[in-house]
């Protein structure tokens, strides 16, 4: 299967390296020549350029660009279509993609892989970004079915874990896992850059660890992804900022109040259910069994050994 990828980007060169090492030949287009031809170099694409008619020979197309350039970019596409070939996008927000983009391309399934990294553009494409990792595919009920299996059968290959749902259901999630968290740290840098004595700001500098780091981390990512998340996903990240205002009043109000009790079970509450979201990575059996092998390996030579000596 020719698989095209419109958009060389963190999220299309990473899919890109993956899809070739899965042994799909893999077309590319970008806006700029500079990053095609760093594609090609990185090994993310057989071959790349300029020019969006370069991925009408693919059957399956993935569009990576930046949320505001989905629509665009496959109205754009459709002259050069084939009625067969299947068009998926990458895109964090669902609801106000996949209905325009279904209008315009009954081929067209959305998708969101839920990885990531800090990093932006083809330099930071890197390999098994998403081993392990969510995948969501949004199909409505106008896409024909066995679309949906092959894009399904792709995703698999390179390792993701595979969910499906409705457009409105993933965004009500990502809204609470993922864009309100980014408002939430992104806050949290603001809230420690105002401390007004430049002592103490510089002094918080030379001290924050591994505990800042985790909490400032997506704060600290790509702004213009982050700018262009909250304006397709709007209501529900609204809805989740109010709730989460609600809760850190709860947690002031405690605080204030030298209510240690209620801060206490609260915060015991938390503990139990980060593991809900947080989950450990996951033990991977071919790894275990060639641990287990080795070692009895191990002790087999040493009895042997012993028994000899
Ligand atoms: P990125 O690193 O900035 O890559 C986007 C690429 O799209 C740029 O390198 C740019 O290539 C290219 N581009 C921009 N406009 C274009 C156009 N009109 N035609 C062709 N190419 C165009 O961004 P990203 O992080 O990969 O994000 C891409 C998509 O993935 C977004 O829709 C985002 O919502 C989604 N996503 C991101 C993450 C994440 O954590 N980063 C996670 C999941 C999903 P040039 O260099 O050629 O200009």
């Amino acid at each position: 299967m020719k698989i095209g990828i419109v958009g060389l980007g963190l999220i299309g060169g990473s899919l890109g390296i993956d899809f070739r090492s899965h042994n799909y030949t893999v077309l590319g287009v970008s806006r700029s020549l500079e990053t095609c031809q760093t594609a090609i170099k990185i090994g993310a694409v057989d071959d790349a350029t300029t020019d969006l008619e370069f991925v009408a020979q693919t059957d399956l197309i993935f569009i990576c660009t930046p949320l505001d350039r989905i629509i665009p970019t496959l109205q754009q596409l459709i002259p050069y279509l084939r009625p067969t070939t299947i068009v998926t996008d990458v895109g964090s927000v669902k609801a106000s993609i996949v209905y325009p983009c279904s209008q315009l391309w009954t081929n067209f399934v959305g998708g969101h892989p839920m990885a990531g990294t800090a990093g932006q553009g083809i330099a930071d494409a890197q390999t098994k970004l998403f081993v392990n990792r969510p995948y969501v595919l949004t199909p409505i009920a106008t896409i024909p079915p066995e679309s949906v299996k092959i894009l399904e059968n792709v995703v698999r290959s390179i390792g993701a874990n595979l969910f499906l749902c409705t457009p409105e259901a993933h965004d009500r999630s990502v809204a609470w896992i993922s864009h309100l968290p980014v408002i939430v740290s992104a806050s949290l840098i603001q809230a420690c850059m105002s401390e007004s004595d430049l002592g103490i700001r510089q002094l918080s500098q030379n001290l924050a660890s591994s505990g800042f780091a985790s909490t400032s981390r997506v704060g600290g990512g790509n702004p213009e992804l982050g700018v262009l998340m909250a304006q397709y996903n709007q209501e529900a990240l609204l809805r989740s900022l109010h709730q989460f205002q609600e809760h850190l009043n709860c947690l002031i109000t405690d605080i204030k109040a030298e209510n240690w009790t209620n801060l206490g079970q609260s915060l015991e509450s938390t503990r139990r259910d980060r593991s809900l979201f947080v989950r450990m990575p996951q033990f991977n059996r071919e790894i275990g069994n060639r641990v287990i092998f080795t070692l009895s390996f191990f002790l087999f030579c040493f009895c042997v050994a012993s028994s000899i000596g």
